[in-house]
């Protein structure tokens, strides 16, 4: 099994974790051998979602892409990447390249935008990379075109994200949700 690294949502500790990209940043090489057939190079890659539940093992569960739901509301989708439900992560979400990894006994603490918001944060990083800003940007703007977020989901989310003091990955949670703030009112897509 690979040494697990991985970034978060930076919120349990106060709020919010998940990710694997810095790990790939330092192993350039890795990323070329992601998904290719040559064992050795694999075995330095970030983990596939089977090898990640493997290793945890427990009760943890893949969720195949676009079946996960909240609440019993909405199907959320990222693309074709599946999302392993871990009830011992230590966050609500995180991410490695290739699927998410979601907390489901923290995120049924939150109310259904906060958890959207998580989830799309994550699927942020999916597509925009490592950037903890550009993903929180991601994850409100799609939640303004898709219909999800209003300003008072936005104003759950900065609650709920208020507290976080901020680590080397991730500003504070005000500073995150001035951001977010600004890329909500922002026409165009970032
Ligand atoms: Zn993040």
């Amino acid at each position: 099994m690979p040494v697990i690294k991985r970034r978060s949502v930076g919120l349990q500790r106060q709020a919010h974790a998940v990710f694997a990209w810095l790990a790939l940043a330092a192993c350039g090489v890795a990323l070329s051998a992601f998904g290719g057939v040559d064992g050795r190079a694999r075995a330095e890659g970030p983990p596939t979602a089977e090898e990640y539940l493997a290793h945890v093992g427990g009760d943890a569960k893949l969720i195949p892409p676009g079946k996960l739901t909240f609440d019993n509301k909405r199907a959320l989708s990222c693309g074709q990447r599946p999302t392993v439900l871990d009830g011992q992560l230590d966050d609500f979400g995180a991410a490695y390249p290739g699927f998410l990894i979601l907390n489901p006994k923290l995120m049924a603490k939150v109310s259904l935008p906060v958890k959207m918001w998580i989830f799309s944060h994550e699927c942020g990083h999916q597509f925009r990379g490592p950037d903890e800003e550009t993903a929180d940007c991601f994850a409100v703007q799609r939640g303004r075109r898709e219909g999800w977020l209003s300003t008072e989901g936005l104003d759950e989310v900065c609650r709920f994200i208020s507290p976080a003091k901020g680590d080397s990955m991730h500003f504070s949670g005000v500073n995150r949700c001035d951001a977010m703030r600004k890329c909500y009112a922002d026409p165009i897509v970032r």
